[in-house]
Parts: C-alpha cells; sequence; structure tokens
C-alpha cells in the first residue's frame, strides 16, 4: 500500500491481508488465543524475536492488527491501537502519557470532562480545565509542565474550532504533547497528525463504526508514543473483539463517501436553518458567518456532519421542538445514518452543573444534531414541521 495514495484508496486496502483462501479482507480470527509447535516457537514470540500472534487481549491478533494498519494509514501514522471504546482510549491515554499533568481546552464530551475532572485527580494526576475563551491562560498552565493538553475540535456541542497549528506550537515549546479528539471532524476532514498533533483520538463508535451498530475507540501516532499505550490496554483489559475489529474495517472501506454525504447534508441544513426565524444561532462551522469559519477553512477539509441549533426560546421550547421531530431519533451519539437530535443538557452535558454549562456556553435551548444519510430535504421538513409543532402521529 503507497503512502501516497489517495485516502479512498488507502480506506479499501490498507491492511487488508489476503489470505490463502483468497478473502479480499482480512477473515475474522475469532479466537482468544494462538497455539504453538513448540516451546521455543512460543518463547520466540514472547520475546519479540518474531512477530507473531498470542493472546487477543495482548492485540496480537491478525484481525486486530488488520484494523490498526488500516487506522494508522488513515491518519497518515506509524501506529495505531484499537480499544473497546472511545473513552477506553482516552483514559489508556491520560495513563500513558498524562500523567504530570492534563490540560483539556475547552468544550469536550461529557464522558472526557469528568474523567478529567473527577476520576483522575483521585488518583493523583493533575487536570487543568480551560473554557474556550481562556486559551490565553494555556501558556500559564504549561509553565507547570503538563505532560499532555487535549482537546476537540470541532468542539462538542459548540462547535468551536481551535487553531491545532497554534496550540501544538505553544505546548510543544514547553515540552507537552498534543492529542486532539478528532471523533467530529474523522480523518476525512481533517488530518490532526499533518497540522502538528502528536496522537489523535477517536471514537470510532461514530463516524468510523458509522452505522451506530459498534462501540470502539482508536488512537493513532508515532511508534515512540503509542508503544507505551500497549501495556495500559493490555492490563487494564480494554481491547476490541475481534469481531467488532472486523466490522470496523468494513466501515472503514466507505467512511470517505459517508462523510461527504454527511457534509453536504449539514451544510445544506445549516443554510436552510440559518434562515429560519425560529432560529436564534445556527453553529456550523461551513456557514461564511460561522465566527471561525475561516479558521474552519485553513485546517479542515470539509466541516462535518455534526450542527446545533438554538433555538429562539426557552429549555422548554427546544424539547418540545425536539419531541415533535419525526425522522430525526432524539438519542446522544453520532456518525451513523439515522440523523440524531439531542439536547446536551439532558445527555451528553447532563452531567455538568447549569453554571458549567453556562460557562461552556451550553444553553438549555441548544439542540445537537448528527446529520445521517437521509435527503437534505426531508431533514429539512422534519425540522421546519417541528419547529411549528406539527407532528403527524
Ligand atoms: N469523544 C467524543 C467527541 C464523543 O462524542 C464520545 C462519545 O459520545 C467519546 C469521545 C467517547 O466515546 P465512546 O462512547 O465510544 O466511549
Amino acid at each position: 500500500m503507497k503512502k501516497d495514495h489517495d485516502l479512498s484508496t488507502r480506506c479499501v486496502h490498507a491492511g487488508e491481508a489476503r489470505d490463502a483462501e483468497g478473502s479480499p479482507h482480512t477473515p475474522i480470527y475469532n479466537t482468544t488465543t494462538f497455539g504453538f509447535r513448540s516451546t521455543a516457537d512460543l518463547l520466540d514470540v514472547v520475546e519479540g524475536r518474531r512477530e507473531g500472534n498470542l493472546y487477543t487481549r495482548y492485540g496480537m491478533n491478525p484481525t486486530i492488527k488488520s484494523v490498526e494498519a488500516k487506522l494508522a494509514s488513515l491518519e497518515n501514522a506509524e501506529s495505531a491501537l484499537v480499544f473497546a471504546s472511545g473513552m477506553a482510549a482516552e483514559a489508556a491515554l491520560f495513563f500513558a502519557h498524562g500523567r504530570k499533568g492534563i490540560v483539556c481546552l475547552g468544550n469536550a464530551y461529557g464522558g472526557t470532562l469528568s474523567l478529567l475532572a473527577d476520576q483522575l485527580p483521585l488518583v493523583g494526576i493533575p487536570t487543568y480545565l480551560l473554557f474556550g475563551e481562556e486559551t490565553g491562560k494555556l501558556e500559564e498552565i504549561l509553565k507547570k509542565r503538563p505532560g499532555l493538553v487535549f482537546f476537540e475540535t470541532p468542539t462538542n456541542p459548540t462547535m468551536e474550532i481551535f487553531d491545532i497549528r497554534d496550540i501544538c506550537r505553544l505546548s510543544h515549546s514547553y515540552g507537552a504533547l498534543v492529542a486532539i479528539d478528532n471523533t467530529f471532524a474523522s480523518p476525512v476532514n481533517q488530518q490532526v497528525l499533518s497540522l502538528g498533533a502528536d496522537i489523535a483520538v477517536h471514537s470510532a463508535t461514530k463516524y468510523l463504526g458509522g452505522h451506530s451498530d459498534l462501540t470502539g475507540g482508536a488512537l493513532m501516532g508515532s511508534k515512540e508514543l503509542i508503544e507505551p499505550v500497549v501495556p495500559w490496554r493490555k492490563n487494564l483489559g480494554q481491547m476490541m473483539a475481534p469481531e467488532i475489529a472486523a466490522l470496523l474495517s468494513r466501515s472503514l472501506r466507505t467512511l470517505p463517501i459517508r462523510v461527504e454525504r454527511q457534509n453536504r447534508t449539514a451544510q445544506a441544513v445549516a443554510e436552510a436553518m440559518s434562515e429560519h426565524p425560529k432560529i436564534a444561532r445556527v453553529l456550523y462551522p461551513g456557514l461564511p458567518d460561522f465566527p471561525q469559519h475561516e479558521l474552519a477553512k485553513s485546517q479542515m477539509s470539509g466541516f462535518g456532519g455534526m450542527l446545533t441549533l438554538e433555538i429562539a426560546g426557552s429549555g422548554e421550547d427546544a424539547t418540545k421542538v425536539i419531541d415533535a421531530l419525526e425522522l430525526f431519533i432524539i438519542a446522544p451519539s453520532l456518525g451513523g445514518p439515522e440523523s440524531l437530535a439531542t439536547q446536551p443538557m439532558t445527555t451528553t452535558h447532563h452531567g455538568l452543573t447549569p453554571e458549567e454549562r453556562r460557562k461552556r456556553g451550553i444553553t438549555d435551548s441548544m439542540i445537537r444534531f448528527s446529520i445521517g444519510m437521509e435527503a437534505a430535504k426531508d431533514l429539512i421538513e422534519d425540522l421546519r414541521n417541528a419547529l411549528e409543532c406539527k407532528r403527524s402521529f
């Protein structure tokens, strides 16, 4: 597989093992362990003299290695690791590279914020959570020499964009690594390692899996940075099952066509909603009047399938709108074929206090949408009807 092949070509071919039976893709090695002809043979693998398979929880399974090679290729990384969930990937990353301290910039997924604010300090890991407008304080915190700077861009759910190049330059000058949760954009829309980040983080549950039928996570980066994560994944027991790895590989083959379609539909929905009198704000980086549109253009090749609408009204009004939707399903999560709608205050950011939500710019009247594979015109019609609170059943 050539490195200069287009992303769509790599999505299909990278990492696939053509076996002796002629399968065009890696078969599922649905096994927990691998047998050896002799003890000497086993020791060669255990002691690293020979590459081989040994035990699935260690990641030493051809189906796991195959999807990891594909994922590494998609983020232009040397190595990748898969995990049982996005949170498992984040936890292993934080233990491996964040023990000296972790700075989290801006809004992130509620689970990430809770891990950083509530659990990691219990085991002695210092964490610093900065709101978006406090990015100016990053340098002050970097002087305390934390090991890791972590952020999402676009962020969840306010769609704020961080300047990846600038933050990486500053963090690196203080010796901190930068890990970016690239879940919202996907490698199709944003290549975080090429922009300067050290590690790409994904909830594979979302666009990478893309069908709302698998839970997984991934980290991509240089061999030097990914290897120290391996023992954490192994001993915390965070491995993805081989069947899920094969399902993820299946999904990755169509990632670009899915994401490109979702980009186009989200743009159309955002444009239609920006003219609607009952919408106070449309948060979508692809709109020319989005405050950070130029920055988004400078680091994203597409603007993604996620958008947030602020209803002109109260939180109860937003609940009425969401309850009146017919095509959109009321659910957290994102990246699948079904369009989803969620009020962050009831799901992804329910765990935050109203004051924390206010500081993060998350209002009660916000609804976050994950645009799926339906036709843009049908989704727009559903939204317009819901805004009029018309429901046909
Ligand atoms: N990162 C982002 C941006 C997310 O939206 C989520 C989940 O919603 C996660 C990470 C955690 O992923 P998972 O649910 O696969 O553990």
